[in-house]
């Protein structure tokens, strides 16, 4: 991670990286276990070819997950602290990158449901989220307000998971209103006011059952998606007439991105590919912003690509950034578990 800078400017950026355990067809298929982590929250990932192999490889990283991390702990060790610099009024951003099939959305949503107001060992970041962040507003909902909004991008065109009009298309403009670090504003998004973390639960299962319905419908829609989970919370403060107001506390952006398969490596530039469709614009310029702000250049191409359009004031500036790679052991998925681990290990 980075930080310093000019100007009370700080980019912060943490990056964690994931492993779960073997499938059960990757058990089935003896792909062996060519990556190991060093330990259940340890901060080095070593690739493992053979006592000889040129191929075996060490990767450190601000923390690094075994499958032996559950839900719990990824909680607690890394998403709790980001919670808090949001509550202090930073806009931040957790994004799960990785090949499908990692656990991104294990650990973005994981289990949703609850039962008598409580979560599963399953549950995975949001739900957790919701309750850790109502838990410390407390119950008084005359002091604070909490809204919530999600929304699914797919080839370059948003599509709100809250709202009735399934066919209603999103559009992505500048706020005239904001100087400085700009921002865009999203026309016709739900924002759906939530008094508690139950209420909060099921804006994010009603939104995800939509995605899978349309998932269904569309073959590659689950894995060429990304969604955006946003959580703004306000709070009441005195404002400068002495009088109560709600001001915005921060923003919380959970982020469950397309599968990292879905981006050309060092041929990003490959035309074929991009005119077939196999490139994923908002993926690949994710890449080229978080490079951007950790190399401190002057220009950061936010406006490349609705993605980062659409984070552009809770990336960079004064905002908070983990990104969690999740990547299989197996060794079937050697390829692109490197090409996720070189993606993270540039953005640290
Ligand atoms: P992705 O969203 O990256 O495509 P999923 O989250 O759907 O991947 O995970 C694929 C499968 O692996 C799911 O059945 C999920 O429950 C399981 N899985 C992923 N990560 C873990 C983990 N850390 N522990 C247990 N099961 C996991
Ligand atoms: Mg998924």
């Amino acid at each position: 991670s980075v930080s310093g800078g000019g100007g009370g400017e700080e980019t912060n950026i943490n990056v964690v990286v994931r492993c779960r355990g073997r499938s059960q067809r990757e058990v089935k298929e003896n792909s062996t276990v060519v990556v190991q982590a060093d330990g259940v929250k340890g901060k080095a990932v070593d690739l493992l070819l053979g006592p000889n192999s040129l191929s075996n490889k060490s990767y450190t990283f601000d923390r690094v997950y075994s499958q032996a991390a559950d839900q719990n702990l990824v909680f607690d060790d890394t998403v709790k602290p980001i919670l808090e610099e949001m509550l202090a009024g930073y806009n931040c951003t957790i994004f799960a990158y990785g090949q499908t099939g990692t656990g991104k959305t294990y650990t973005m949503s994981g289990d949703m449901n609850e039962t008598l107001g409580m979560l599963s060992d399953e549950a995975g970041i949001i739900p957790r989220v919701l309750h850790q962040l109502f838990k410390e507003l407390g119950i008084d909902d005359k002091e604070h307000c909490v809204k919530c909004s999600f929304i699914e991008l797919y080839n370059e065109e948003l599509r709100d998971l809250l709202s009735v009009d399934e066919s209603a298309k999103l559009k992505i403009y500048d706020d005239a209103s904001r100087k400085g670090h700009a921002a865009t504003l999203v026309q016709g998004m739900e924002e759906k006011h939530i008094k508690d973390a139950s209420e909060g639960i099921k804006v994010l299962q009603d939104g995800s059952l939509k995605r899978q319905v349309a998932a269904t419908k569309c073959n590659d829609l689950s894995s060429r998606s990304h969604t955006v989970f946003t959580i703004t919370a306000y709070v009441k403060k005195a404002n400068n007439q002495g009088v109560d107001d709600f001001v915005s506390a921060g923003k919380l952006n959970l982020v469950d991105l397309a599968g990292s398969e879905n981006i050309q490596r060092s041929g990003a530039e490959n035309k074929r590919a991009t005119e077939a469709g196999l490139i994923n614009k908002s993926l690949l310029t994710l890449g080229r912003v978080i490079n951007a702000l950790v190399d401190r250049n002057a220009h950061i191409p936010y406006r490349e690509s609705k993605l980062t359009r659409l984070l552009q004031d809770s990336l960079g500036g004064r905002t908070k950034t983990c990104i969690i790679a999740t990547i299989s052991p197996a060794k079937a998925n050697l390829e692109e578990t490197i090409s996720t681990l070189d993606y993270a290990f540039r953005a640290k």
